[in-house]
């Protein structure tokens, strides 16, 4: 069969994309589609990265950078963390398989909201704490696309948490 992204070349390798409401998307894909998935998924997985470790910046330090902790490297290519976090770039494939679980804690760690406010009204009380339920859950969805590495979903996620957080500073 045909590459079902250039419909040229023939299919070599099928891609799964599962994404955050349980559907599963397949894909068969010629070699170099096939490539060209693999760099925008270290491209997402870069940008999703950046985000969330400059939410934490200031506030925490990831596991990994602090001194006299095993330093983690990618098998791979041998970009090591504290590197990945600076550059922010991703040597390979294999770097997210070696850091997910940092960016998972650091996704972790994310706050959805800011410092909880006092003195609101009983109605904006209630959005307020719907909102964070929201929040909440956008998180834990956001856990499981990286840890199923569907980086572009998560990313989709995150930005939805920006969002509501954007409504909070509206109505202040
Ligand atoms: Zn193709
Ligand atoms: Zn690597």
């Amino acid at each position: 069969m045909l590459c079902e992204r250039c419909g040229k070349n023939e299919a070599v390798t099928r891609i799964q994309h599962l994404h955050s409401d349980g559907s599963l998307e397949e894909v068969y894909l010629c070699e170099s589609c096939a490539n060209l998935e693999e760099e925008n998924k270290i491209q997402a997985f870069n940008e999703l990265a950046l985000s969330f470790l400059s939410m934490l910046d200031g506030n925490k330090v990831v596991a990994g950078e602090t001194s006299g902790k095993k330093q983690l490297v990618c098998d791979s290519c041998g970009l090591d963390f504290d590197t990945f976090r600076k550059t922010n770039r991703a040597g390979c494939s294999d770097c997210y398989d070696a850091f997910y679980e940092q960016i998972l804690q650091a996704a972790k760690q994310v706050q959805g909201g800011h410092a909880k406010h006092v003195g609101k009204v009983p109605a904006a009380f209630v959005a307020e704490s719907e909102r964070e339920e929201r929040i909440f859950a956008l998180r834990e969805q956001i856990q499981k696309m990286i840890e199923l590495e569907n980086f572009e979903e998560a990313a989709r996620l995150r930005d939805e948490i920006r969002s509501l957080e954007g409504k909070a500073g509206e109505e202040e």
